[in-house]
């Protein structure tokens, strides 16, 4: 590998290469556009589409594609040559401004939850001048936002620009009151925490469930479980993987910085160094793209679902959310004194009350057919939202509510015991490693969302709902700055609720939750109806976010894909069950009923045979049946035309067949032979890499 510093941002047209290559004035421009948030003059992006080409021709690439993120879970791209034929026969390589700017794409082959039925096929996408173009294997790749003709948003980028303008608006207001008038741009930031496992490609291959769904439906427990993995030394197969991750996003400019084994076996983590959320964002989706790419290089399969194996831990992916300004200055920063930073705890106290307002949108933007099988496990934060203080912020926090004077605490400094290794201050907040929402020194870090998914949602959330909240203290603010005091006691006292340091998992939590009257969301089908409350309507409307009805499209939207995606599950568990399964099962008691009769014939009684040949005839026949009714259901399912009574079926019918189906194949799997079994098992998916 070259050096590192030549090498990171090479395939990027970063600021850097747009000051060598672009005149003084278009970069001038282009930079307004960047970090204003201001419209492009046309003239300017045909100077630097050029550029562009040229840059990115001498990186090898012969096209251009705009690349967006629809409302699925992968992103998408059309790919389009540079070239544009001569007159006499030969061509030449143009790109202009139009085409850099504006793309058009059939939105029909995208889902838009109704949005495409109201307004015309057709969509577009628009560049995201904040969001750096790269070449990837021979293409330069623009960042787009896609939207209809209308200019409703048909993608995860849009909302989140939008939303990110919503704090930005909304957060100058209130450091302009503490007489930081000098910020001109507040950004929200985002570190999203990568967790994913490593499979063997042709183990992989041999499971129709990893196919298609990504993850197991069936498989016995293998004898050793989750153990001594997290942060173990890695093995020399996965760290070469994960050398060759870092150096092709360090190509792409993503920032790629911590790398470890997790809890479960063949499960690992990627971090990268936090950015604004739009950009921590596309990278964040570039490096599971480049993730899965280079897995395939290595002979292997990079799992992305929430749960790929039931009875180890699943892969989340953790959202460090902060804001900061553009002088860099991080508003969630305590200071030494926290007690006396009335900025940091005015923030403090709008995330809260934000958080507590809308538990329902931070469980909704996590909800997924595949995080439901996490969330809740004891491996992961349950559907109850609530936020980690640690003491220190809550007593003072306590002596705010209580307006008593609060006394700081004295050992902060962390004693290691021993001379030689140094003594570090010790951080204001502990790790609680069950909480949805930890303060963790100077972000939040929310551990709810699953790997597979975007960060977008999750940061537009924090951005809209904040800026709510952050508008409602400026509106109060402006009028009196004496009122202050008042403001922060009175938004604690009435939600405090929501602030939990204790163990996330304990089942008393459940209790106490419910007590304090949090909700208690417990799957994706109970949490769609909260989206098109009229209070978050209203929200999104008020931070310009988006409109009614685009908000009703994307409730539609995760409704249908809740049910495609259990739909699919259950066909491939009835593919399963029948073509491989009972087959394997059918040939096996084959064998020991041949054995029976062989034995009989010389009078020995076939004791061991018979008895299991009892037992897998039990099973068999329970499998066989579960398949009947898990058909039967599907019918049902199908023939519901209302999309979430069809949704609700999947969840309440169709899933606990699902898991009876699962229970007699894995008792089948622990007493047919091993050869018998047609499919790899736990113990060779999990320990084979
Ligand atoms: P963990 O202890 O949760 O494993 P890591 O060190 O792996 O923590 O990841 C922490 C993440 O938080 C990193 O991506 C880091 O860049 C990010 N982060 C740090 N400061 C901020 C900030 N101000 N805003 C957003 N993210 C941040
Ligand atoms: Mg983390």
């Amino acid at each position: 590998m070259s050096h590192v510093s030549e090498l990171f941002g090479c395939m990027v047209f970063n600021d850097r290469v747009m000051r060598e290559r672009l005149p003084k004035d278009t970069h001038k421009a282009l930079m307004r556009t960047i970090t204003h948030g201001l419209a492009l003059d046309s003239s300017v992006a045909h100077i630097v589409a050029n550029a562009m080409k040229d840059w990115a021709i001498e990186r090898g690439a012969t096209h251009y594609c705009h690349w967006f993120h629809p409302l699925s879970n992968v992103t998408a791209e059309k790919h389009d040559s540079f070239i544009a034929p001569t007159e006499d026969g030969e061509v030449i390589m143009e790109f202009s401004g139009k085409e850099l700017i504006q793309g058009e794409s059939d939105a029909s082959a995208f889902p838009s939850g109704g949005l495409r039925a109201t307004f015309e096929a057709r969509g577009y996408t628009a560049w995201d001048p904040t969001s750096y173009a790269f070449v990837k294997d021979g293409t330069l790749v623009i960042p787009t936002a896609f939207c209809s003709h209308g200019g409703e948003a048909l993608d995860k980028k849009t909302p989140l620009l939008r939303s990110m303008e919503a704090i930005n608006r909304q957060a100058l207001r209130i450091t302009k009151l503490f007489g930081h008038g000098d910020d001109t741009r507040i950004l929200s930031t985002s570190g999203l925490e990568q967790e994913y496992f490593l499979v063997d490609e042709s183990q992989f291959r041999k499971r129709r469930d990893l196919c298609f769904c990504g993850r197991t439906l069936f498989g016995a427990p293998p004898p050793k479980g989750q153990g001594d993995h997290y942060a173990g030394s890695i093995k020399p197969r996965v760290l070469q993987f994960m050398r060759d991750v870092d150096e092709e996003l360090w190509k792409l400019g993503v920032s790629a910085k911590t790398r470890h084994n997790e809890a479960a076996p063949s499960q690992h983590e990627l971090a990268p160094v936090f950015t604004t959320t739009n950009i921590a964002t596309d990278h964040n989706l570039l490096t599971m793209s480049v993730m899965r790419d280079v897995a395939r290089r290595h002979g292997l399969v990079c799992l992305f679902h929430e749960k790929p194996f039931d009875g180890v831990n699943g892969s989340g992916k953790h959202n460090n959310w902060s804001l900061i300004t553009n002088t860099g200055v991080n508003l969630f920063d305590p200071g030494a004194t926290p007690q006396t930073n009335a900025q940091f705890l005015l923030f403090l106290c709008a995330v809260l009350k934000a958080v507590d307002l809308h538990q329902d949108l931070i469980r909704l933007s996590a909800s997924s057919a595949g995080n439901d099988c996490r969330l809740g496990g004891h491996e992961a934060p349950p559907g109850i939202i609530s936020v980690f203080l640690g003491d220190e912020l809550t007593t003072i926090l306590e002596s705010i509510e209580n307006e008593t004077a609060y006394v700081a605490h004295d050992t902060l400094r962390l004693e290691m015991g021993l001379d030689i290794l140094p003594n570090f201050p010790r951080e204001i907040t502990d790790r609680n490693r069950t909480s949805p929402m930890a303060f963790t020194g100077n972000k939040f870090e929310l551990r709810l969302l699953g790997a597979s998914f975007s960060g977008s949602e999750s940061s537009m959330v924090m951005n809209t709902i904040v800026a709510d909240v952050l508008s409602d203290f400026a509106n109060i603010l402006e009028g009196d700055k004496q009122l202050l005091t008042p403001l922060l006691r009175d938004t604690i006292k009435a939600h405090k609720r929501i602030i939990f340091n204790g163990n996330n998992y304990a089942d008393e939590w459940v209790t106490e939750a419910a007590a304090r009257g949090l909700l208690n969301i417990q799957s994706t089908v109970d949490a769609i109806p909260y989206y098109c409350d009229p209070k978050n309507l209203a929200l999104f409307l008020r931070q310009s976010v988006f409109r009614p009805h685009e908000v009703t499209a994307r409730s539609e939207i995760i409704t249908t894909n809740y049910s495609a995606t259990v739909h699919i599950e259950a066909l491939t568990m009835l593919d399963m069950a029948l073509q491989e399964i009972i087959p394997s099962v059918v040939r096996y008691s084959t064998e020991l009923a041949q054995s029976v009769q062989v034995k009989t014939q010389v009078s020995i009684t076939a004791q061991t045979e018979r008895e299991l040949l009892e037992r897998i005839d039990t099973e068999l026949t329970g499998l066989y049946e579960t398949t009947k009714t898990l058909e039967q259901a599907l019918h049902e399912a199908q023939a519901l035309s209302n999309q979430y009574h069809q949704a609700r079926h999947y969840r309440a019918t169709v899933l606990p067949i699902m898991v009876r189906l699962r229970a007699h194949a894995d008792v089948l799997e622990g007493i047919i032979a091993r050869d018998a079994w047609s499919m790899p098992t736990y113990g060779d998916l999990l320990f084979s890499v």
